[in-house]
């Protein structure tokens, strides 16, 4: 039984005030006994103060990016993966679609910043996803491969094994449109076929997340799916009490 993961992804949202208050919902509603984990992701510059706020409880801190450099240097608004750690993260979302789509970030720019962040001792939740003209075009499979394999050809099939993979269609981010659990686990069954390739054992273990409009009212029948291990949560990571029903719904799965 693989333990499932909610994250929320604050994108570019917040203020010190707002996390607060949303941080303190969180916190007193996330189920110190839940069998799901929990992770919060707000902008770089309040990772500190909400290291700080979550100490002591169960939930994760994660950034929304990293450097692909490693050492420093003169790499003018990069924040490495030390730094990274030194601010109390444990996680860093690597490739996120607005960051390929805004940023040019290449599968192999991407693969980068996924060793640079497992380098740094960070895990990194790789997030691979097609576009709506991909999957009209039926290339869904073959671009979600392609996106993952990149990856495993710089780090190695083995450092699956420490890491989470985050299946996010771009035409399902912030749209109200969200995969139906059965496109979800078809996407999902394909990147744990193609980790198995290289490692049965890497493949089981490996926590693969849905992300795609997933609000408190669908998490719980796409938890359900036998390949989806949680949830990347955008738009409903800011409300608190609906990230807390896909926390619930997530939790519920585990204990099943
Ligand atoms: C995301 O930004 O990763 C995401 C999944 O957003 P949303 O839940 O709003 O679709």
């Amino acid at each position: 039984m693989r333990t499932p993961i909610v994250a929320g992804n604050w994108k570019m949202n917040g203020s010190v005030a707002s996390n607060a208050a949303l941080l303190d919902t969180i916190i007193a509603g996330v189920d110190a006994n839940s069998a799901a984990e929990v992770m919060v992701c707000p902008p770089f510059p309040y990772l500190m103060a909400a290291g700080e706020r979550i100490a002591g409880t169960k939930i994760a801190l994660g950034a929304q990016n990293v450097a692909s450099e490693v050492n420093p240097g003169a790499f003018t608004g990069e924040v490495a993966g030390a730094m990274l750690i030194d601010a109390g993260c444990s996680h860093a979302i690597v490739g996120h679609s607005e960051r390929r789509a805004l940023y040019g970030e290449t599968d192999e720019v991407v693969a980068g910043k996924f060793v640079a962040a497992q380098t740094a001792g960070l895990i990194p939740v790789l997030c691979v996803g097609e576009t709506i003209a991909e999957r009209e075009r039926g290339q869904t499979d073959e671009v979600i491969s392609r996106q993952a394999s990149a990856v495993i050809a710089a780090a190695g099939p083995a450092a699956l094994a420490g890491s989470v993979l985050a299946y996010e269609p771009v035409w399902a981010i912030g749209t109200g449109q969200t995969a139906t659990p059965e496109q979800a686990q078809s996407a999902h069954a394909v990147l744990r076929g193609l980790v198995g390739e290289h490692d049965g054992e890497v493949a089981q273990g490996l926590r693969i997340l849905y992300g795609g409009s997933v609000k408190g009212a669908n998490a719980a029948e796409l938890f359900a799916m036998p390949d989806i291990d949680g949830g990347l949560i955008g738009g409903a990571a800011l409300d608190g009490e609906d990230f807390l029903r896909i926390c619930a719904a997530a939790d519920g799965e585990a204990s099943c």
